[in-house]
C-alpha cells in the first residue's frame, strides 16, 4: 500500500451523498484547514432527497442518539427545528407479558433525542416543507466548499500504478463522464448496485453479510400519536419469528415502524406483526394497513466488511462497517 498524502489542490471524490459521506466531508475539510491545505471535496449522489418515498430517503427508523445530537452540535451542525420531527422523552420495553418504561441511567436526567425523515417524508404524505435530514447535511457540508453532483457513479477505476490517479465513471443527466481523483472515498451503503461492480475486483473488497429489514410509515395523526405515545418510542420484543427487534417511532402525523429479523424481513412479517394483540392495542380501534402504505426493505450490516480499502480507495459508513 502507497502512503499518500493529499496537498494543496489534491481532489476526492466522495460517492454518496449519506450521513457518511456528509459527515467524511465535515470532517476532511476541517482537517485540511488545520493542517493549512487547499483540497477539493465532491460528492456524488444520485438521490434526490427532495423527493417523497423510498426514491428520496436512506430508508431507516430516523432516531437521533443523544450522542450524534451533542457532536454535531459541537461542530456547529444545529438541526433547525423545521427538520425535526418530534423530541423524544424515552423507551417502552415491550414484550409478551408486560411493558416497562426505561428510565436513563441518571436520575433525572432529561434525554435529547429526536426523530426525523431521512427523505422528504413518507409517499403519499401531504407535508410540503423540506424536511430531509440527508439533504440538511449535504446542504450544510456544500456551505463548507464541498461541490455536490447528482450523478450515479457507474465504476470505479483504480489505479494500475500506484502513483497513478484513481477513476470514477459516472451518469449525471444521463451523460456519460469519467474524473480522476487523488483518493476516492465510498460511502455508498449496500442498497446500490455498485456494490457488485467491486466485489471480485482484485483488491478483495468484501460487502458486509447484511439481512432485508422493513420500515413502514403509518399515519396515524399528530393528536392520537401524542395521547397514545407520548414522545416514547416503543421497542417490541413479542416473540414472533424471524423479527428479533421491532420499534414504534413517533413522527408528528406517522409513526415508523421498524422490523429488524435473523432472516430477510417481508411485507408479511409485517402484516404478522401488526396483528399482534400487544401491537393492536396501540393502535386506533380496528385500523388496518391502509393500501396506499410508504413501506421499504432495506439492506442492514450484520458484520464488517472484508478489505474495504485499496490504494487511493477508502469505504466507509455501512457499505465497510457495522454496528449491529
Ligand atoms: C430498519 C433500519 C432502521 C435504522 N434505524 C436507524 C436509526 O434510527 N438511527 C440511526 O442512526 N441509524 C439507523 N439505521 C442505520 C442507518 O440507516 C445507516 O447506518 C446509515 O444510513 C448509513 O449511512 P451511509 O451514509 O453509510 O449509507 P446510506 O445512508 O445508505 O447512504 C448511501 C448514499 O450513497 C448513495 N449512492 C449509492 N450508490 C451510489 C452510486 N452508485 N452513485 C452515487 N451515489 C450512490 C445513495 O443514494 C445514498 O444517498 C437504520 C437502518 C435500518 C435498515
Amino acid at each position: 500500500m502507497m502512503n499518500i498524502q493529499l496537498r494543496d489542490g489534491s481532489s476526492v471524490l466522495v460517492i454518496g451523498g449519506g450521513p457518511a459521506g456528509s459527515f467524511f466531508a465535515h470532517f476532511a475539510l476541517k482537517l485540511a484547514k488545520k493542517h493549512g491545505r487547499r483540497i477539493q471535496i465532491t460528492i456524488l449522489d444520485g438521490r434526490n432527497f427532495i423527493q417523497k418515498g423510498p426514491g428520496g430517503c436512506n430508508m431507516c427508523a430516523g432516531v437521533l442518539p443523544e450522542t450524534l445530537i451533542r457532536k454535531m452540535e459541537s461542530q456547529k451542525i444545529v438541526l433547525p427545528k423545521s427538520r425535526v420531527q418530534q423530541e423524544i422523552n424515552g423507551y417502552y420495553f415491550q414484550t409478551q407479558e408486560r411493558g416497562i418504561q426505561l428510565h436513563h441511567p441518571k436520575p433525572g436526567h432529561k434525554p435529547k433525542i429526536i426523530t426525523v425523515f431521512r427523505g422528504n417524508g413518507p409517499r403519499f404524505s401531504e407535508l410540503t416543507a423540506n424536511i430531509s435530514f440527508d439533504d440538511f447535511l449535504l446542504k450544510h457540508v456544500a456551505s463548507q466548499g464541498v461541490k455536490v453532483i447528482a450523478a450515479v457513479v457507474e465504476e470505479i477505476e483504480l489505479p494500475k500504478y500506484p502513483q497513478d490517479l484513481v477513476n470514477i465513471v459516472y451518469k449525471e443527466a444521463e451523460v456519460r463522464k469519467k474524473i480522476s481523483a487523488d483518493l476516492i472515498v465510498g460511502a455508498f451503503g449496500l442498497n446500490t448496485a455498485l456494490i457488485k461492480r467491486i466485489v471480485g475486483k482484485e483488491f478483495g473488497y468484501r460487502e458486509p453479510k447484511s439481512v432485508r429489514t422493513c420500515n413502514a410509515e403509518l399515519y396515524l395523526g399528530h393528536s392520537f400519536i401524542q395521547e397514545r405515545f407520548r414522545n416514547t418510542i416503543y421497542v417490541f420484543a413479542l416473540g414472533v419469528k424471524p423479527i428479533k427487534f421491532a420499534a414504534f417511532t413517533p413522527k408528528g402525523d406517522y409513526i415508523t415502524v421498524s422490523l429488524i429479523g435473523s432472516e430477510d424481513i417481508t411485507k408479511a412479517h409485517l402484516i404478522e406483526f401488526m396483528r399482534h394483540p400487544k401491537v393492536c392495542e396501540l393502535l386506533p380501534e380496528g385500523w388496518t394497513l391502509p393500501k396506499d402504505l410508504c413501506i421499504c426493505f432495506p439492506k442492514i450490516p450484520v458484520t464488517h466488511a472484508e478489505l474495504p480499502y485499496a490504494n487511493r480507495l477508502v469505504i466507509i459508513g455501512d457499505a465497510s462497517v457495522s454496528y449491529l
